[in-house]
Parts: C-alpha cells; structure tokens; sequence
C-alpha cells in the first residue's frame, strides 16, 4: 500500500474545542505550542505515560516502509513522546512512522535528520505497541507490515480536516423560486444542523447550481467544521430484551467477567437462535456501563444491515462500522475517533481488531469458527486467536459465540483455559429442523439436473404453505467445468492451474484464483473442433434455472457475492427476501451465515458430499459447521423447519454426526483423530509457500531449505517437501510448499525465523510463512 502524499507547508490554525470530549485538538500551531498541547491532549491519559524525547534527542522511528528495522531520528523541534505518530523523511520521501523508542544507533547525532513533524493524532499507546510486537513474532512478519495493518485508513498524515457546510444567512434571495424554496425549507426543518452542498442538494432534490445560487446571494452561508465527528453517545440503560433463565444467566455471568475489568476468554456456544447475540450484547452493555470501548467482530459485511439494526435498537444509536465497503472518509473517521475514545462500540471485519482503542474492555468474536477469519494475504493472521492475545495485553475480555465452535476452541474449553457457556434451546417456539439425507443412489434424476424428485416434493409442499424454501450449493457460478465433447478437453487458466468457471450472468469464463476471464469459447481450444463446448456441473446460477423450470411460478432469488455490484446491493437483497420476497433461495456459503429468514422452513443441501472430498486437515470439522449452519437457517420462527441433505455417501461418519445431532461426539471423534496424528490443536504446523516464474528456481530454493533445516530438526521439528502446492500455478508463478510439524510446547517461530534468517530471496522468489495454516492450497 502506497501512502498518501503529504500536503505540507500546513495552514496556521487556532485551536478548536472539540464538543464531546472537550480536549482541544490542533493541527498546526507553532510546532513547539503543539507538542506541549498535546501532551494536553492526549497524555492526560493516566493508563498511559510515555516517556518524552526533547527536542534533538535520538529517537527511534518505526516507519512502514519495508526495511525491517526502526531508523534514527532527531527529536522535532517541541520534543516528542514515544508513540507519536510522525512524518519523516526517508531518502527523497516523507512517510510516516510512529516514535518507538530511544535510538540505539551510533550514527552521528549532528548528521541525523529530523523528525519533520508530530501528527495531530492519539499516541499509540504502549499496549498497542507490544501487540504488534507479540503479533508479528507470532506470525513471523515484519513490523513494518504490521504497522500498516495498524494504520489503515487514508490521510492520516493530513491535518484533521475541515469541510464546507452551509447554515442559514442573513439575506433573502432576490427571486424565490420553488427549488430555492425547497432548499429553504429543508434547512428549516433541520433548524441548527448544516449539511454539505451536496447533502442539502439531495435532501432538497434540486442542482448543484440552485444550492450555490443561494450561497452567493448570501441566503446561505459557508461555515467550516472539523469533518471527523464523534460517534452518538450509546446507552447502555436503554431496556434490553427479557432473557430467557437460561439466557440470563448467560449474561450475568459475561457482565460480571467485563466488570471484573481483568483478561478471560468465554466460549459461547448456542444453536442458531439460541440468543448469543442478546447474551453478548448484555455482555457489551456492561462494557459501555465500565466505561470501557467495546468491539464486535463479524465474519461477513452482508451480516451487519441485519445486526446494525439491533445494535440501534438495543443502545439507541448507530456504533461505528469497520470494514472493506466502508468509504475512506467513513474508515478515516472511525480510525481517529477510536483512538480518542470517541467511538464506544465499533462493529468490524478482523483488520479492526488493529484499530488504535483508547481502552478496549471486550471482544466479541462472532461465528469463531468461520474460516474468513484466517486473513490469507498480506500478513497471515487469524483474527480469533490475535483478539484473545489483543485482549490478554489489555486486560480484556473475549467472547467467542458460535453454534458450531472450531475445535481448537472446543478443546481450549475442555482444557479449561476458556470459560463455557452453553445455551441448550433456541428461543421461543423455534425448535432445530428436522434433518434428513436423501440417498442420491435412489433418486432418479435426468443427466444435467441436481435437484432430487425428494427435494423437489418437500420445495413444492412450501409453495403450498406460502414458506421460503433454500437451497445451498458452494459453488458460484454457472458450472464448474467447460468440456469439449469432441475431444475432452477442459477449459482451464492460463495463469493458474485451475479450471475455468462458466459465469453465465457475465457471459464469460473466470478462474476463481485469479479473477481473468475470458468469452466462452465456440471453437475447442484444444481440436478446434467448432460448438462442442458444453457446461458440466452445477454452479448456483445453472441451479438457478433448473429451479426456474421446476417451479415457474416461484419468486426465485438467487445470493452469490460476485452477483451483486456491491455490499449494499446485497444487504438491501437479503432484506427483502427476510420481508418475504422471495419462494425460493438460491445461495452459496454466504447464507450460511446468521441471516434471519423468517419464513424459512425449508433447507435443501444440494451436494452435502462436497466439502467431503480433498486433503484438507480441516474438511470434516468445516463440512460439518457448514452443515448445522446451513440447517440452522430452516424454522427460526414458529414454523418448524426441515433440512434435506443429498449425499451419496450417507454412512460418511461426518453426514452421520449432523444428522444424529450428537455434537459433542463429533467434536470428540474429530479431536481423537487429530490426537493420534499429532496435528493442530494437539500439535503445531507451519506451511512455507515459495512461489516465482521459474519452476526450477523456486523448487532450488525449496530443496536448499530442506538441506539446511538444522534449525527445525534442533527443536524436534519435521519437515515436509518441497512439493508442488496442491494449487500449482496462480498469476502465472510457480508454487512449492514446505509443510513444518512439531509438538505442543516447541517454539517454533523462534526455529523457523532461525532458519529461514541467512534466505536471501533472489529476483522474483517470494517467501511466505503461514503460522497454523487454514487453507491448504
Ligand atoms: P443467535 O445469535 O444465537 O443466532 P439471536 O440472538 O440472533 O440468536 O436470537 C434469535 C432471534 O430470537 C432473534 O430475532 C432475537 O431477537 C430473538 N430472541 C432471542 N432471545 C430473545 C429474548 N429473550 N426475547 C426476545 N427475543 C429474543
Ligand atoms: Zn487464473
């Protein structure tokens, strides 16, 4: 990520009061006035007391620039305290970096460069640092990376800005017309607020030009102020709803742990419907109560519309949202606010976990289980296990809710380092589904058609009743594979080994690692032979319209992420068919997640086999969280559902433990097989993924390393490969992995960054180390 330029020479400003927390704030004042007033600011902070570096002294600046080490620098004029964010020069540029320290360098002091400047910012506190700092030795990545996780919003640098808005003038237009009276009119129906020339516009749905019209004449006038506004006080005494006893004391239990004020980890473990979310939020009120920040992290932005609404309904306001369909002024906002304390509540995607609290009392990790928690680019963390250390530094509690918990989280609460709490039965008159497989060996079905003559009945049964029926299948697009019928030949990247995805809705092939598409070919790539190309397997859309031809007269929706421009566009899609909107619902594994569809009664697994098949250390505990969950979604209100499971293989001890509903048995058998071959959580891995354009390069490499692994074998560590990744190709680079397997209590990043230290990485190689890796592709 590139940062953005600086804007210097800054203007002279006065200083502001800023309304809510009545802390002055400042952006450019003398630079010496501006640090001693934000020591003001900002170190009233009695929890935190960095040490101070008058000006000239030698200080050390981590930057995110990717050096791999914290440079020396001349305190700025005014002095500067350890945890300022800062501008520095580097070479020709100017970047920014936070002051960590003293310097430790023996550089000439008289030559050192200066610090060009404090940024009107909150410090990063000294928890914070050490996170980062237990953060990256754990994921073995550089602190710079983990600076730039720290700091991802835009503008940091600038001074916080102002923005035009417009408040009502003392003169009267010349000549009213009816767009200018609207204008008017809006601005008094909102008496003291202001709004930009563009909200005022909209709101009063005229031009641009009518809204300058007016400014000119002077009926409205231009007022600056700050742009980043605190978020809306949240209240915790609002009424909650009445909990169940089961829920209550649930509850009671969190609340007590949150004013305990001190680090602990809760597994919350319910059925879909169970209450977590009412549980937690009680969980999050007394968090609010302490004075404390809080934060809710969510595996899917298609979650939040639903979850907003409650949040509001619960504490009366709006928290603050953090995720990729945030816009940067939005994400600018909640970064700055955070660090002021004037954010109380932040609802997020894992990267918020590295957002700068001021004094972060708990965190809710929604869905623990679900794998998009596992960031798989960039620095390779997963965000359940960073917040358990984010809160261990900061004597916070967590909160891992799920109905089906991963089994790492199962077997930490049976080895008693996290507290467990179970909600037995789902709330009010809903009840589980009642979950069956259908046999696909006894089904008779025409070639190129998925759903059984069962299925067909139970979803036709639903239209009767007027209820929603679902229907989930993992795989996006039209079919998995283009075949030529002449010759056999598939269709595949040609960056990638991977197949190419006909997506029927874009009227062209995509490979799912890479994103490159192309037409769907008329002519065999292979034979040449012409209109022999013929999809083969489902995909959600060609499901889409086997169920448009069964049902012709069903409302069918069908929810695939790569069919909607934007998360908004989904969230709005996934409300209205809630509202009833929709017969039938088509989705991929985004519907497994908490969406409530009311009328639901009904859930049809297409290929319950899929997630089955494959290498993965992981498949059976995620086909059989992906399976509860998906039922979970069947009967939420008064109607009981109905889950219906096509497989093939029904005897498979996984489809087996999902339909007896016996969980802890799975969990059980699942934790003895991981047991036996020493693999997580009863054992530890590490993947090493090397990957370059020259094939016999990187498998050098990956042999060379194989060689030298003296610093593995000295801690008892075995090693494995190189061998071509399951996923040979992407983006046209070769990939070979190296698969590392210790005990329990071996430290093994300590083994790892021993040996991997004398790697000089030549051209294009890259290196990627993967702490517990999820996927292994
Ligand atoms: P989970 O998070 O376990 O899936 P939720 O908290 O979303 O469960 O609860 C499922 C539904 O039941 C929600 O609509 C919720 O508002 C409702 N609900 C749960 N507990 C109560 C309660 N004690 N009083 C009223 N409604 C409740
Ligand atoms: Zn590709």
């Amino acid at each position: 990520m590139a940062w953005p330029r600086f804007n210097l020479p800054l203007p002279d400003r006065e200083p502001r009061e800023n309304p809510v927390c009545g802390l002055h704030r400042f952006s450019a004042a003398k630079p010496k006035r501006r640090a001693l007033l934000s020591q003001l600011t900002f170190n009233s902070d009695p929890q935190n007391d960095p040490e101070f570096f008058a000006e000239g002294a030698r200080v050390g600046v981590l930057t995110s620039q990717p050096l791999d080490r914290v440079l020396d620098y001349k305190a700025p004029a005014g002095g500067c305290f350890r945890g300022a964010f800062v501008e520095v020069p580097l070479g020709p540029r100017k970047v920014l970096g936070v002051v960590w320290g003293p310097g430790a360098g023996d550089f000439d002091l008289a030559k050192l460069r200066s610090v060009i400047r404090v940024l009107d910012v909150a410090p990063m506190r000294d928890e914070m640092r050490a996170f980062l700092a237990k953060a990256a030795d754990y994921t073995l990545t550089p602190m710079s990376s983990m600076l730039r996780l720290a700091t991802r919003a835009p503008g940091l640098s600038d001074p916080p800005s102002m923005r035009k808005v417009l408040r009502l003038g003392e003169n009267t237009p010349d000549r009213m017309t009816d767009a200018r009276e609207r204008v008017l009119a809006v601005m008094e129906e909102f008496g003291g607020l202001s709004f930009t020339p563009k909200e005022l516009s909209d709101m009063a749905g005229v031009t641009a030009s009518v809204v300058k019209g007016l400014v000119k004449q002077g009926a409205l006038i231009e007022v600056e102020t700050p742009r980043d506004q605190p978020y809306p006080h949240l209240d915790p005494e609002l009424p909650s709803k009445t909990l169940t006893e089961d829920q209550a004391s649930a509850a009671a239990i969190l609340e007590d742990a949150v004013k305990s004020g001190s680090y602990g980890t809760t597994l919350l473990k319910g059925v879909t419907g169970s209450g977590k979310t009412e549980v937690y939020l009680e969980a999050v009120a007394a968090c609010l109560r302490a004075g404390r920040q809080a934060l809710v992290l969510l595996p899917e932005i298609a979650l939040t519309a639903e979850f907003l609404k409650r949040v509001e309904a619960r504490f009366g306001a709006t928290p603050a949202e953090w995720h990729s369909g945030a816009t940067m002024t939005e994400r600018r906002r909640v970064w700055r606010m955070v660090g002021q304390g004037a954010a109380q509540l932040v609802i997020g995607a894992r990267s918020a976990l590295f957002l700068p609290y001021r004094d972060l009392g708990l965190i809710i990790v929604d869905e623990e289980h679900d794998t998009s928690y596992k960031q798989e680019d960039g620095v390779l963390y997963n965000a359940r296990d960073m917040a358990v250390l984010r809160a261990a530094m900061c004597s916070a509690q967590v909160v891992l809710a799920s109905a089906t918990p991963s089994l790492e989280s199962w077997a930490n609460a049976k080895a008693g380092k996290y507290r467990r709490l179970d909600l037995t039965s789902r709330f009010g008159a809903s009840v589980l589904p009642e979950m069956r497989a259908v046999d696909m060996r006894n089904e008779e079905l025409t070639s190129g058609t998925w759903i059984s003559p069962t299925l067909k009945q139970a979803i036709q049964l639903r239209l009767e009743r007027g209820e929603q029926s679902l229907l989930f299948l993992n795989r996006r697009g039209f079919a998995p594979v283009t075949i030529c019928r002449a010759c056999g030949a598939q269709v595949a990247c040609d960056n990638c080994d991977a197949r190419m995805v006909e997506h029927r809705f874009l009227k062209r092939l995509m490979c799912h690692q890479c994103g490159e598409t192309k037409p769907v070919p008329t002519e065999c790539p292979s034979c040449k032979v012409e209109g022999k190309m013929a999809p083969v397997g489902p995909g959600i859309e060609r499901l889409g319209e086997e169920a448009a031809g069964l049902f012709p007269e069903a409302r069918i929706a069908v929810l695939s992420s790569d069919l909607f421009g934007s998360a908004r566009a989904l969230k709005a899609r996934i409300e209205e068919i809630a509202a009833g909107e929709a017969d039938i619902v088509l989705g991929t594994q985004l519907v497994a997640k908490g969406h409530n569809f009311p009328l639901l009664t009904l859930v049809g697994v297409i290929d319950a086999d899929l997630g089955l098949q494959g290498s993965d250390l992981r498949a059976g505990e995620r086909t059989f969280q992906l399976m509860r969950q998906v039922a979970g979604r069947a009967g939420r209100a008064e109607r009981p559902g109905e889950a219906l499971m096509q497989s093939f293989q029904p005897e498979h001890p996984v489809i087996r433990a999902i339909l007896s509903g016996d969980e802890e048995e799975f969990w059980r058998a699942e934790a003895e097989q991981r047991r036996i071959a020493g693999v997580p959580p009863y054992g530890r891995m590490a993947g090493i993924v090397l990957s370059g354009p020259d094939l016999a390069q990187v498998f050098d490499l990956g042999n060379h390393l194989a060689r030298n692994n003296g610093a593995l074998t000295q801690v008892g560590a075995q090693l494995f490969g190189p061998a071509p990744a399951p996923i040979a190709r992407i983006r046209g680079r070769h990939r070979v992995r190296l698969l590392i397997k210790a005990e329990k209590g071996v430290a093994l990043q300590d083994a790892i960054a021993r040996w991997l230290r004398p790697v000089q990485l030549k051209g294009d190689l890259r290196l990627n180390v993967d702490i517990d890796p999820q996927n292994f592709f």
